[in-house]
Protein backbone atom coordinates (compact mmCIF):
# COMPACT_ATOMS: atom_id res chain seq x y z
CA UNK A 1 0.00 0.00 0.00
CA UNK A 2 1.38 3.52 -0.97
CA UNK A 3 1.68 6.01 2.00
CA UNK A 4 0.18 8.90 1.09
CA UNK A 5 1.08 12.62 2.37
CA UNK A 6 -2.78 13.96 2.28
CA UNK A 7 -3.33 16.06 5.45
CA UNK A 8 -2.15 19.72 3.33
CA UNK A 9 -3.08 18.70 -0.22
CA UNK A 10 -6.46 20.12 -1.61
CA UNK A 11 -9.54 17.46 -0.91
CA UNK A 12 -9.47 16.40 -4.72
CA UNK A 13 -6.03 15.04 -4.63
CA UNK A 14 -6.14 12.13 -2.72
CA UNK A 15 -8.13 10.37 -5.70
CA UNK A 16 -5.30 10.99 -8.34
CA UNK A 17 -2.83 8.85 -6.41
CA UNK A 18 -5.40 6.27 -6.49
CA UNK A 19 -5.52 6.58 -9.83
CA UNK A 20 -2.21 5.85 -10.88
CA UNK A 21 0.12 2.62 -12.15
CA UNK A 22 2.02 1.96 -8.91
CA UNK A 23 4.42 1.87 -11.65
CA UNK A 24 4.53 5.99 -12.26
CA UNK A 25 7.60 7.66 -11.88
CA UNK A 26 5.64 10.52 -11.38
CA UNK A 27 2.37 12.26 -11.58
CA UNK A 28 0.81 15.37 -13.37
CA UNK A 29 -2.32 16.60 -12.12
CA UNK A 30 -4.63 18.67 -13.93
CA UNK A 31 -7.62 20.03 -12.98
CA UNK A 32 -9.89 20.60 -15.65
CA UNK A 33 -13.37 22.41 -13.06
CA UNK A 34 -10.83 24.21 -11.91
CA UNK A 35 -8.98 25.47 -15.74
CA UNK A 36 -12.99 26.41 -16.58
CA UNK A 37 -13.01 28.18 -13.59
CA UNK A 38 -10.50 30.09 -14.06
CA UNK A 39 -11.67 30.88 -17.73
CA UNK A 40 -14.66 32.36 -16.85
CA UNK A 41 -13.42 33.91 -13.97
CA UNK A 42 -11.20 36.27 -16.61
CA UNK A 43 -14.69 36.19 -18.98
CA UNK A 44 -16.50 38.25 -16.05
CA UNK A 45 -13.41 40.26 -14.81
CA UNK A 46 -13.44 42.05 -17.92
CA UNK A 47 -16.73 42.31 -19.46
CA UNK A 48 -18.24 43.25 -21.65
CA UNK A 49 -14.96 42.51 -23.54
CA UNK A 50 -14.82 39.02 -24.96
CA UNK A 51 -11.99 36.59 -23.28
CA UNK A 52 -10.32 34.37 -25.99
CA UNK A 53 -8.05 31.53 -24.70
CA UNK A 54 -4.37 31.22 -25.45
CA UNK A 55 -3.74 26.97 -25.99
CA UNK A 56 -0.24 27.14 -27.92
CA UNK A 57 2.02 24.39 -27.37
CA UNK A 58 0.21 22.07 -26.20
CA UNK A 59 -2.09 24.24 -24.19
CA UNK A 60 1.00 25.34 -22.50
CA UNK A 61 2.13 21.63 -21.67
CA UNK A 62 -1.17 20.34 -19.98
CA UNK A 63 -2.61 18.82 -23.25
CA UNK A 64 -4.56 20.70 -25.87
CA UNK A 65 -6.75 17.55 -26.19
CA UNK A 66 -8.04 17.78 -23.04
CA UNK A 67 -8.08 21.50 -22.15
CA UNK A 68 -9.55 22.55 -25.38
CA UNK A 69 -12.85 20.70 -25.09
CA UNK A 70 -13.09 21.56 -21.39
CA UNK A 71 -12.63 25.46 -22.36
CA UNK A 72 -15.66 25.22 -25.21
CA UNK A 73 -18.07 23.48 -22.52
CA UNK A 74 -17.14 26.46 -20.10
CA UNK A 75 -18.23 28.69 -23.10
CA UNK A 76 -14.95 30.03 -24.33
CA UNK A 77 -15.02 30.52 -28.27
CA UNK A 78 -12.10 31.67 -29.44
CA UNK A 79 -8.60 29.91 -29.48
CA UNK A 80 -5.28 31.10 -30.20
CA UNK A 81 -2.88 28.38 -31.35
CA UNK A 82 0.94 29.32 -32.71
CA UNK A 83 1.14 26.82 -35.41
CA UNK A 84 -0.79 25.73 -38.25
CA UNK A 85 -0.21 22.17 -36.18
CA UNK A 86 -2.12 23.43 -33.50
CA UNK A 87 -4.54 25.04 -35.51
CA UNK A 88 -5.31 21.59 -37.09
CA UNK A 89 -5.29 19.92 -33.95
CA UNK A 90 -7.86 22.69 -32.92
CA UNK A 91 -10.23 22.34 -35.27
CA UNK A 92 -10.96 19.19 -34.42
CA UNK A 93 -11.52 20.05 -30.54
CA UNK A 94 -13.94 22.93 -31.14
CA UNK A 95 -15.64 22.60 -34.38
CA UNK A 96 -17.30 25.37 -33.68
CA UNK A 97 -14.47 28.03 -32.53
CA UNK A 98 -12.87 30.81 -33.92
CA UNK A 99 -9.09 29.36 -34.42
CA UNK A 100 -6.15 32.10 -34.78
CA UNK A 101 -2.43 30.98 -35.36
CA UNK A 102 0.08 33.75 -34.22
CA UNK A 103 2.29 33.05 -35.99
CA UNK A 104 1.00 34.02 -39.42
CA UNK A 105 0.93 32.36 -42.29
CA UNK A 106 4.41 30.90 -43.71
CA UNK A 107 5.41 31.37 -47.38
CA UNK A 108 3.01 28.97 -49.79
CA UNK A 109 0.72 27.89 -46.42
CA UNK A 110 -2.28 30.25 -47.47
CA UNK A 111 -4.45 27.59 -48.74
CA UNK A 112 -3.58 25.00 -45.42
CA UNK A 113 -5.62 27.50 -43.63
CA UNK A 114 -8.70 28.28 -45.02
CA UNK A 115 -9.04 24.60 -45.54
CA UNK A 116 -9.43 24.61 -41.88
CA UNK A 117 -10.96 27.96 -41.53
CA UNK A 118 -8.12 29.08 -39.28
CA UNK A 119 -7.68 33.02 -39.12
CA UNK A 120 -3.99 33.55 -39.67
CA UNK A 121 -2.79 36.53 -37.33
CA UNK A 122 -0.66 38.44 -40.26
CA UNK A 123 2.22 40.42 -39.48
CA UNK A 124 3.72 41.95 -42.39
CA UNK A 125 2.37 43.82 -46.00
CA UNK A 126 4.10 40.17 -47.58
CA UNK A 127 2.28 38.26 -45.68
CA UNK A 128 -1.54 40.37 -46.22
CA UNK A 129 -0.61 40.13 -49.65
CA UNK A 130 -0.49 36.37 -50.00
CA UNK A 131 -3.66 36.15 -47.76
CA UNK A 132 -5.41 38.74 -50.10
CA UNK A 133 -4.22 36.37 -53.51
CA UNK A 134 -5.65 33.41 -51.66
CA UNK A 135 -9.38 35.12 -51.24
CA UNK A 136 -9.08 35.82 -54.99
CA UNK A 137 -8.46 32.14 -55.51
CA UNK A 138 -11.41 30.99 -53.45
CA UNK A 139 -13.51 33.62 -54.83
CA UNK A 140 -14.11 35.65 -51.54
CA UNK A 141 -11.60 37.47 -48.97
CA UNK A 142 -11.06 35.07 -46.03
CA UNK A 143 -11.30 36.30 -42.33
CA UNK A 144 -7.72 37.19 -40.76
CA UNK A 145 -6.43 39.10 -37.65
CA UNK A 146 -3.83 42.11 -38.11
CA UNK A 147 -0.94 42.58 -35.67
CA UNK A 148 0.33 45.93 -35.49
CA UNK A 149 3.58 47.09 -33.40
CA UNK A 150 3.55 49.04 -30.26
CA UNK A 151 6.59 48.78 -29.36
CA UNK A 152 7.55 45.17 -28.51
CA UNK A 153 9.37 45.07 -31.79
CA UNK A 154 8.55 40.99 -32.42
CA UNK A 155 5.99 40.24 -34.77
CA UNK A 156 3.70 43.12 -35.88
CA UNK A 157 3.54 45.66 -38.72
CA UNK A 158 5.61 48.51 -38.52
CA UNK A 159 3.96 52.08 -38.94
CA UNK A 160 4.59 52.64 -42.37
CA UNK A 161 3.48 48.96 -43.49
CA UNK A 162 0.44 49.98 -41.51
CA UNK A 163 0.11 53.76 -43.18
CA UNK A 164 1.09 51.82 -46.72
CA UNK A 165 -2.01 49.35 -45.94
CA UNK A 166 -4.53 51.79 -45.15
CA UNK A 167 -4.36 54.04 -48.30
CA UNK A 168 -4.24 50.71 -50.46
CA UNK A 169 -7.91 49.87 -50.76
CA UNK A 170 -7.42 47.41 -53.35
CA UNK A 171 -5.62 45.26 -51.30
CA UNK A 172 -7.94 45.73 -48.04
CA UNK A 173 -10.67 44.69 -50.71
CA UNK A 174 -9.22 41.52 -50.67
CA UNK A 175 -8.93 41.13 -47.11
CA UNK A 176 -11.83 39.74 -44.11
CA UNK A 177 -9.95 41.62 -41.12
CA UNK A 178 -11.98 40.02 -37.84
CA UNK A 179 -9.65 41.34 -35.27
CA UNK A 180 -6.52 44.11 -35.15
CA UNK A 181 -4.02 43.32 -32.14
CA UNK A 182 -0.89 44.19 -30.43
CA UNK A 183 1.19 42.65 -28.05
CA UNK A 184 2.41 43.78 -24.73
CA UNK A 185 6.26 44.12 -23.43
CA UNK A 186 5.98 44.68 -20.06
CA UNK A 187 2.77 43.91 -18.48
CA UNK A 188 3.87 41.88 -15.92
CA UNK A 189 5.10 45.35 -14.24
CA UNK A 190 2.34 47.10 -13.83
CA UNK A 191 4.01 50.75 -13.54
CA UNK A 192 6.45 50.44 -16.23
CA UNK A 193 5.57 53.82 -18.41
CA UNK A 194 6.14 51.54 -21.52
CA UNK A 195 2.42 49.65 -20.76
CA UNK A 196 0.65 53.44 -21.52
CA UNK A 197 3.07 54.33 -24.12
CA UNK A 198 1.91 51.19 -26.13
CA UNK A 199 -1.44 52.35 -25.21
CA UNK A 200 -1.10 55.42 -26.79
CA UNK A 201 0.17 54.24 -29.85
CA UNK A 202 -2.25 51.38 -30.52
CA UNK A 203 -5.15 54.36 -29.76
CA UNK A 204 -2.95 56.43 -32.63
CA UNK A 205 -2.62 53.38 -35.25
CA UNK A 206 -5.82 51.51 -34.58
CA UNK A 207 -8.06 54.15 -36.45
CA UNK A 208 -6.23 53.85 -39.44
CA UNK A 209 -7.51 50.35 -40.31
CA UNK A 210 -10.75 49.25 -40.95
CA UNK A 211 -13.51 48.83 -38.08
CA UNK A 212 -13.13 45.15 -36.45
CA UNK A 213 -12.61 44.16 -33.08
CA UNK A 214 -9.28 45.12 -31.11
CA UNK A 215 -7.35 43.20 -28.80
CA UNK A 216 -4.21 44.05 -26.66
CA UNK A 217 -3.94 42.42 -23.39
CA UNK A 218 -2.34 39.01 -22.31
CA UNK A 219 -3.10 37.61 -18.90
CA UNK A 220 -0.59 40.22 -17.61
CA UNK A 221 -2.09 43.26 -19.23
CA UNK A 222 -5.70 42.19 -17.95
CA UNK A 223 -4.40 43.08 -14.48
CA UNK A 224 -3.19 46.64 -15.55
CA UNK A 225 -7.42 47.90 -15.70
CA UNK A 226 -10.29 47.90 -18.52
CA UNK A 227 -8.46 50.77 -20.65
CA UNK A 228 -6.51 47.78 -21.89
CA UNK A 229 -9.07 45.90 -21.71
CA UNK A 230 -10.66 46.55 -25.85
CA UNK A 231 -13.03 44.14 -27.39
CA UNK A 232 -10.96 40.82 -26.61
CA UNK A 233 -8.33 39.79 -24.27
CA UNK A 234 -5.76 36.91 -24.79
CA UNK A 235 -5.15 35.30 -21.16
CA UNK A 236 -2.92 32.03 -21.38
CA UNK A 237 -0.77 31.56 -18.38
CA UNK A 238 -3.54 32.61 -16.49
CA UNK A 239 -6.23 30.33 -17.19
CA UNK A 240 -3.77 27.53 -15.93
CA UNK A 241 -3.17 29.23 -12.66
CA UNK A 242 -0.16 31.51 -13.26
CA UNK A 243 -0.09 34.94 -11.10
CA UNK A 244 2.07 36.72 -14.34
CA UNK A 245 1.41 39.98 -12.96
CA UNK A 246 3.97 41.16 -10.71
CA UNK A 247 1.68 42.91 -7.29
CA UNK A 248 -1.45 42.29 -9.08
CA UNK A 249 -2.85 38.68 -9.17
CA UNK A 250 -5.18 37.24 -11.67
CA UNK A 251 -8.39 36.39 -9.82
CA UNK A 252 -7.82 32.63 -10.70
CA UNK A 253 -6.66 29.58 -8.77
CA UNK A 254 -3.65 26.67 -9.33
CA UNK A 255 -4.52 24.17 -11.64
CA UNK A 256 -1.13 21.58 -11.86
CA UNK A 257 -0.10 20.19 -9.36
CA UNK A 258 3.15 17.17 -9.85
CA UNK A 259 4.42 14.53 -7.58
CA UNK A 260 7.28 12.22 -7.93
CA UNK A 261 7.91 9.29 -6.62
CA UNK A 262 10.77 8.31 -3.93
CA UNK A 263 12.63 5.88 -4.93
CA UNK A 264 15.39 5.41 -2.52
CA UNK A 265 16.60 6.98 0.75
CA UNK A 266 19.94 6.43 2.12
CA UNK A 267 21.86 7.53 4.80
CA UNK A 268 25.06 9.58 4.56
CA UNK A 269 28.51 9.76 6.67
CA UNK A 270 30.13 12.77 6.86
CA UNK A 271 32.39 13.24 4.26
CA UNK A 272 30.10 11.25 1.85
CA UNK A 273 29.43 12.96 -1.91
CA UNK A 274 26.47 12.88 -3.98
CA UNK A 275 25.29 13.01 -7.35
CA UNK A 276 27.34 13.92 -10.49
CA UNK A 277 30.74 16.03 -10.20
CA UNK A 278 30.10 15.06 -6.10
CA UNK A 279 29.52 18.92 -6.01
CA UNK A 280 27.77 18.36 -2.65
CA UNK A 281 29.44 16.42 0.45
CA UNK A 282 27.87 16.54 3.76
CA UNK A 283 29.54 17.31 6.97
CA UNK A 284 27.77 15.90 9.24
CA UNK A 285 25.18 12.62 8.95
CA UNK A 286 22.24 13.62 6.10
CA UNK A 287 19.74 11.65 4.79
CA UNK A 288 18.89 11.85 1.76
CA UNK A 289 15.44 10.73 -0.72
CA UNK A 290 15.74 10.04 -3.75
CA UNK A 291 12.77 10.81 -6.79
CA UNK A 292 11.95 9.76 -9.84
CA UNK A 293 11.98 13.38 -11.34
CA UNK A 294 14.76 15.01 -13.16
CA UNK A 295 15.56 17.62 -15.74
CA UNK A 296 13.95 15.23 -18.56
CA UNK A 297 10.81 15.86 -17.00
CA UNK A 298 11.22 19.87 -16.72
CA UNK A 299 12.94 19.68 -13.11
CA UNK A 300 15.43 21.64 -14.62
CA UNK A 301 19.52 21.32 -14.07
CA UNK A 302 19.31 25.07 -13.05
CA UNK A 303 18.16 23.47 -9.60
CA UNK A 304 21.14 21.83 -8.54
CA UNK A 305 22.93 22.83 -5.50
CA UNK A 306 26.31 22.26 -4.38
CA UNK A 307 27.77 22.14 -0.83
CA UNK A 308 26.61 25.62 0.72
CA UNK A 309 24.29 26.69 -2.60
CA UNK A 310 20.15 26.99 -2.14
CA UNK A 311 18.82 25.40 -5.35
CA UNK A 312 15.52 23.82 -5.82
CA UNK A 313 13.31 22.05 -3.05
CA UNK A 314 10.09 19.45 -3.17
CA UNK A 315 8.13 19.03 -0.50
CA UNK A 316 6.27 16.42 1.84
CA UNK A 317 3.18 17.12 3.52
CA UNK A 318 3.78 21.04 2.95
CA UNK A 319 7.72 20.53 4.62
CA UNK A 320 10.31 21.50 2.01
CA UNK A 321 13.12 19.34 1.36
CA UNK A 322 15.89 21.14 -0.33
CA UNK A 323 17.73 19.36 -3.59
CA UNK A 324 21.07 18.40 -2.61
CA UNK A 325 23.96 17.57 -5.48
CA UNK A 326 23.17 17.70 -8.93
CA UNK A 327 19.49 17.48 -10.98
CA UNK A 328 20.28 14.72 -13.33
CA UNK A 329 18.18 13.28 -16.16
CA UNK A 330 15.93 11.49 -14.32
CA UNK A 331 16.75 11.89 -10.90
CA UNK A 332 17.14 14.52 -7.86
CA UNK A 333 18.56 13.79 -4.70
CA UNK A 334 16.90 15.54 -1.38
CA UNK A 335 17.97 16.17 1.84
CA UNK A 336 15.26 14.53 4.28
CA UNK A 337 16.97 14.51 7.22
CA UNK A 338 14.93 16.83 9.04
CA UNK A 339 12.05 14.55 8.61
CA UNK A 340 11.58 12.38 11.86
CA UNK A 341 8.24 10.73 12.75
CA UNK A 342 7.08 9.87 10.09
CA UNK A 343 10.26 9.91 8.55
CA UNK A 344 10.24 9.92 4.39
CA UNK A 345 10.17 6.21 2.82
CA UNK A 346 10.36 4.32 -0.71
CA UNK A 347 7.29 5.06 -2.37
CA UNK A 348 6.34 8.19 -1.03
CA UNK A 349 4.96 10.75 -3.07
CA UNK A 350 7.24 14.43 -3.16
CA UNK A 351 5.30 17.24 -4.79
CA UNK A 352 7.12 18.89 -7.33
CA UNK A 353 4.62 21.71 -7.10
CA UNK A 354 1.49 22.01 -5.93
CA UNK A 355 0.40 23.79 -2.37
CA UNK A 356 3.40 24.09 -1.53
CA UNK A 357 5.50 25.18 -4.27
CA UNK A 358 4.08 27.52 -6.92
CA UNK A 359 4.79 27.80 -10.31
CA UNK A 360 6.41 31.11 -9.85
CA UNK A 361 8.54 29.71 -6.82
CA UNK A 362 9.71 27.03 -8.81
CA UNK A 363 10.95 29.41 -12.15
CA UNK A 364 12.63 31.68 -9.88
CA UNK A 365 14.67 29.27 -8.41
CA UNK A 366 15.68 27.75 -11.70
CA UNK A 367 16.58 31.20 -13.04
CA UNK A 368 13.22 31.10 -15.30
CA UNK A 369 9.79 32.26 -14.99
CA UNK A 370 6.60 29.77 -14.08
CA UNK A 371 5.80 30.09 -18.10
CA UNK A 372 9.16 28.07 -19.07
CA UNK A 373 8.35 25.77 -15.74
CA UNK A 374 4.96 25.18 -16.81
CA UNK A 375 5.51 23.95 -20.67
CA UNK A 376 8.17 21.30 -19.90
CA UNK A 377 6.70 19.67 -16.82
CA UNK A 378 6.42 16.11 -16.70
CA UNK A 379 6.47 14.72 -20.36
CA UNK A 380 6.90 10.95 -18.90
CA UNK A 381 4.79 11.38 -15.98
CA UNK A 382 1.37 9.46 -15.59
CA UNK A 383 -1.18 12.85 -16.01
CA UNK A 384 -4.23 12.40 -14.32
CA UNK A 385 -7.18 15.24 -15.66
CA UNK A 386 -9.63 15.96 -12.92
CA UNK A 387 -12.96 16.81 -13.75
CA UNK A 388 -16.24 16.78 -11.93
CA UNK A 389 -18.55 14.34 -14.18
CA UNK A 390 -15.87 12.55 -15.70
CA UNK A 391 -13.59 9.69 -14.25
CA UNK A 392 -10.63 10.60 -13.54
C1 LIG B 1 1.45 33.75 -25.81
C2 LIG B 1 0.71 34.96 -26.19
C3 LIG B 1 -0.41 35.37 -25.44
C4 LIG B 1 -0.77 34.74 -24.12
O1 LIG B 1 0.12 35.24 -23.15
P1 LIG B 1 -0.04 34.90 -21.59
O2 LIG B 1 0.98 35.78 -20.95
O3 LIG B 1 0.28 33.45 -21.46
O4 LIG B 1 -1.41 35.22 -21.20
C5 LIG B 1 -1.17 36.41 -25.93
N1 LIG B 1 -0.84 37.06 -27.08
C6 LIG B 1 0.26 36.72 -27.79
C7 LIG B 1 0.59 37.49 -29.03
C8 LIG B 1 1.08 35.68 -27.37
O5 LIG B 1 2.16 35.35 -28.08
Amino acid sequence: MTRLWPDLMPSNSNAFFAAAPPEAPGILAIDLDQLAANWQALRDYVAPAQCAAVVKADAYGLGADRVIPALAAAGCRVFFVATLAEARQARTLAPQGNILVLDGITPGASEAYTQINAWPVLSSLAEIKEWGQEGVQRGSPAPCALHIDTGLNRLGMSEPDIRALAGDTHLLGRLDIRLVMSHLACADEPDHPKNAKQHDVMRQLRPLLPNAATSLAASDGIMLGPNFHFDLVRPGYALYGGQASKGRPAPVKPVVQSFARVLQVRDLAPGATVGYSASYSAEQPRRIAVIAAGYADGFFRHLSAAAGETGGFVAFSGKRAPVVGRVSMDLITTDVTAFNDPSVVRGDWAEILGPTITLEEMGAAAGTIGYETLTRLGRRFHRVYLERDGDI
